[in-house]
């Protein structure tokens, strides 16, 4: 099939891709991100910042770098992060080398970010393709459920995140799809889509 394209053209593929998933907070973003990156290993993740104190079931370096207030300052100066925000009273960014060296070299990366962050990332100049999925819960009742049922957060951030979701909502007009995230293979299914369209963009595949 190469063979019929003119010199320079890839059917693989060889431009960055940022697979940028944003939406309320318990919708399954991390869900539906760790079991994408177990179905395709070519993928791999870019790994926020945060000042957020670790959840017992993360490992650091891997979910997040936990950092101090100091150090996020500190690379906030050093001009170290693409983007950054605070978020139910903690501090989140995206360092530019999980980002920008990856993207360069034609790879794709998944990126988890609150609506704002997802916003930025796609005015960011970045050395490759930004798409943005909104990943929802099926309803308002399923949401609260599931941000119980992880039992990570009192029932005052549960309520300081809900609020955070009405606003975030507000934004889905200008994300690129709209993933409902019903049952977690199903919704793994849908990003897996959006993935293998964007993979077969002529602009991707371009010299
Ligand atoms: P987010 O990263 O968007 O905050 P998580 O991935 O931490 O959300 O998911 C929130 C909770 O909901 C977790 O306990 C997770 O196991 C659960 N969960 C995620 N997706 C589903 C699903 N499709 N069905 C039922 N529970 C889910
Ligand atoms: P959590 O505390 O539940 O892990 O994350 C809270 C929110 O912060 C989520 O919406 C998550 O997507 C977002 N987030 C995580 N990392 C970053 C980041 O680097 N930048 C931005 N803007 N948001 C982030």
């Amino acid at each position: 099939m190469r063979e019929f394209l003119p010199p320079g053209w890839d059917v693989q593929g060889n431009h960055g891709l940022a697979l940028v998933i944003a939406g309320p907070s318990g919708a399954g973003k991390s869900s539906v991100i760790a079991e994408l990156l177990r179905r395709d290993p070519t993928l791999s993740f870019s790994v926020s910042v945060t000042t957020r104190p670790r959840r017992p079931d993360e490992v650091d370096g891997k979910d997040y770098t936990f950092i101090t207030d100091e150090e996020f300052d500190r690379r906030i100066r050093a001009g170290e992060l693409l983007e950054w925000t605070t978020y139910g009273g903690h501090r989140y960014g995206t360092p530019r080398d999980e980002l920008v060296p990856r993207l360069g070299r034609g790879e794709e990366v998944v990126v988890n970010v609150e609506v704002r962050g997802a916003l930025a990332l796609r005015r960011a100049r970045l050395p490759g393709r930004v798409v943005l999925v909104f990943l929802v819960p099926p309803t308002r009742e399923e949401l609260v459920r599931r941000i119980r049922a992880r039992g990570t957060e009192s029932e005052e951030d549960l309520a300081r995140r809900l609020r955070i979701a009405e606003e975030e909502c507000r934004a889905i007009p200008e994300f690129d799809y709209l993933v409902v995230n019903d049952e977690l293979a199903a919704a793994v299914g849908r990003v897996e889509a959006i993935l293998t369209a964007e993979r077969l963009r002529i602009r991707r595949c371009s010299p």
